[in-house]
């Protein structure tokens, strides 16, 4: 994908801070970062979404982020992080190569909670959450 940022980052085109890198997975910090230590993780194969990630691949950059995440906290005392993907363009993607977010969080950092991502909750009956959760596990 020569027009994606993230496939010129893997292909050293473009420079990053790099840290963390093995066959599969490149991890760097934000350029724009929400904090500091905020860090990305990357598949570095082209894939827009976790959606269209292969499973392996998703353990990959899983177990990137299951080891990075205390990394990253330690290394600016951040005592805990919000790790999460914008996953797709109306979740807030805007580089459509899949990256998982690293953000340190501090107390009195007046970041939020995942829960104030939607300012208008669905009021959903038990019958809908029954329909709902079905339809999930088909
Ligand atoms: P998204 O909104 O797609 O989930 O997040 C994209 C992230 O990529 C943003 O936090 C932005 O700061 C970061 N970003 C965009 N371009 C570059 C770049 O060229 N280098 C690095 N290191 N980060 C970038
Ligand atoms: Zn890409």
């Amino acid at each position: 994908m020569d027009d994606c940022i993230f496939c010129q980052i893997v292909a050293g085109d473009i420079p990053s801070r790099t840290v963390y890198e093995d066959d599969d997975v490149l991890a760097f910090l934000d350029a724009n970062p929400l904090a500091p230590g905020h860090t990305l993780v990357i598949p570095k194969d082209h894939h827009e979404s976790l959606n269209a990630l292969p499973e392996e691949l998703g353990s990959e950059v899983m177990s990137a982020l299951h080891r990075l995440t205390p990394a990253v906290e330690d290394a600016v005392d951040a005592p805990a992080s919000t790790v999460a993907f914008n996953n797709g363009e109306a979740a807030g993607q805007e580089v459509p190569h899949v990256h998982g977010h690293i953000v340190p969080r501090f107390e009195d950092d007046g970041g939020r909670p995942i829960h104030a991502l939607v300012s208008d909750r669905p009021d959903l009956s038990d019958d809908e959450l029954d329909d709902i959760a079905a339809e999930i596990s088909g």
